[in-house]
């Protein structure tokens, strides 16, 4: 058992298909991240049966981590949870589990952005300090960097997320989850193979980007038949993902920072990490990707951005517990950065 007197945050993600715990030292020391994903048997994430499955493995998971952590759930000091943004019921699933173990264990409860924390435990995962962040994920699309007390907005889709728009494909073309593999990683694999570009819509608007169209394009081409579906994978990605990186170069270039950040689910693409890279060299910026244990949605990035919050002075009370389902990152106050 690790002594008492260090301090820990327990985090709880659970803002779409994850329910995920972490456990964090006030140092930033990631001690258990432990998740548990919904995989719908057909067709998008159904926020009702999602909600359900972490109630479901709520249980499972908070003592997997707690044994993972090795520490007595009575040394907590703090429990955080991803009050939004998100789907309703999953969002009220975390924000209960975490009303009920803090009233349990009488400690402070700390709500906690979902879209800061992807950027925070990026940042403590690569030791960045102040970079542009693209934030590419399922449910979220944007390039955000730190001004003024919060992280603004400097670009993002005015439609489906990036993530959203690789899954609905990929199920289109009748990939599935195999092995715990995300549809957008099938999706890349395939991709990989594709040696023709089909050309789809390009809508970049100002700094913002739609991806709505691009993917009604290639799924009506798919449904045509005429082209291979690796080509069209390919040509899907080359287009959506060269979109994202425009925008991001701009931002750096506009905001003149020297760290590049990629974080969120889809991170994890090796195709989007070349194309950012060249762009960060360019600009002379240091390119980091979040590790791909913290990429997806996990507990750990909850819980570091619980401490970050909690130690300077932030702490939700239970009446204003209450989750929000469309938390823009620019309405949150960040005080641990200057
Ligand atoms: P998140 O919403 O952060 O949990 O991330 C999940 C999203 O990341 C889903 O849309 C996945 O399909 C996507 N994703 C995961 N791995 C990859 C990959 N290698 N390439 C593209 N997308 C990915
Ligand atoms: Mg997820």
């Amino acid at each position: 058992m690790k002594e008492p007197e260090e301090a820990y945050c327990l985090g709880i993600e659970s803002t779409a298909d994850d329910f995920g715990v972490g456990i964090s030292t006030f140092q930033g020391e990631i001690l258990a991240n432990i998740s548990d994903a919904y995989i719908p048997e057909e067709g998008g994430i159904h926020p009702r049966e999602a909600a359900r499955h972490h109630a479901e493995v709520a249980d499972k998971v908070l003592s997997e981590a707690l044994t993972k952590a090795n520490i007595n759930p009575k040394t907590l000091r703090v429990i955080s949870f991803a009050q939004g943004p998100g789907l309703g019921p999953c969002l009220r699933t975390g924000a209960t589990v975490a009303r009920a173990l803090a009233s349990y264990l009488d400690v402070p409860l700390v709500g906690v952005n979902h879209s800061v924390a992807h950027i925070e435990i990026g940042k403590l995962k690569t030791c960045t300090r102040d970079p542009v962040a693209l934030y590419v994920s399922g449910g979220n699309t944007l390039v955000a960097a730190f001004e003024c007390g919060r992280y603004r907005i400097f670009g993002e889709t005015l439609d489906i997320a990036l993530g959203n728009c690789l899954d609905v494909f990929a199920r289109e073309a009748g990939l599935r989850h195999r092995q715990g593999l995300p549809l957008g990683a099938a999706l890349e694999q395939l991709a990989t193979k594709g040696e023709k570009l089909v050309s789809l819509p390009y809508t970049v608007k100002g700094m913002d980007l739609s991806l709505s169209g691009l993917l009604t394009a290639a799924v009506t081409l798919l449904q045509k038949g005429k082209h291979k579906v690796e080509d069209l994978c390919y040509s899907l990605q080359e287009n959506a993902f060269s979109m994202v990186a425009e925008v991001t170069e701009r931002a750096l270039a506009h905001t003149e920072k020297k760290e590049l950040l990629l974080t969120g689910g889809v991170a994890a693409n090796k195709r989007l990490q070349t194309m950012l890279k060249s762009i960060a060299e360019e600009h002379n910026a240091r390119f980091n990707v979040v590790p791909h244990e913290f990429a997806t949605d996990n507990g750990a990035m909850i819980a570091w951005t619980g401490v970050l919050s909690y130690t300077h002075g932030l702490v939700t009370p239970v009446e204003e517990s209450f989750v929000k389902l469309r938390w823009r990152v620019d309405k949150v106050d960040v005080p641990w950065l200057k």
